[in-house]
């Protein structure tokens, strides 16, 4: 999960990812606010915990890409014998070989989604 909060100087977005999953968790390791670095402008300044928002980080997706660059090749090679002998195999390894990287990603996103939305609920 990545927080961000907008640049008093410039308004670029400030990245800073946690593994916390509310506020309270941040308060506890970082007290009442945070202090940041523009990457723009370098202007270093103290957010309040309650300026931050979160929102889902790539790494869902990235998993699941890496899923599929290395399953793809793992599966054909596995359904290899299957998917000559008719065209039934080859449709159901193609739906085995494609649905279980759209499965770890979808459950990986909607778990991140779900932390996203306890964290911006959260005081
Ligand atoms: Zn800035």
């Amino acid at each position: 999960m990545i927080l961000y909060a907008n640049c008093t100087e410039c308004e670029e977005e400030i990245l800073f990812r946690t593994g916390s999953l509310n506020r309270a968790d941040l308060r506890e390791t970082y007290g009442e606010s945070l202090q940041l670095t523009c990457t723009r402008c370098l202007k270093a300044d103290h957010y309040p915990l309650a300026d931050l928002q979160a929102r889902t980080s790539k790494r869902a997706f990235l998993l699941s890409a890496l899923v599929l660059l290395i399953g793809t090749p793992a599966g054909l090679v596995y359904f290899w014998d299957y998917i000559g002998q008719s065209l039934v195999y080859a449709s159901a390894a193609l739906v085995c070989i494609i649905s279980i990287p759209a499965g770890v990603y979808r459950i990986l996103h909607s778990s991140e989604e779900k932390k996203v939305r306890a964290f911006n609920r959260s005081q």
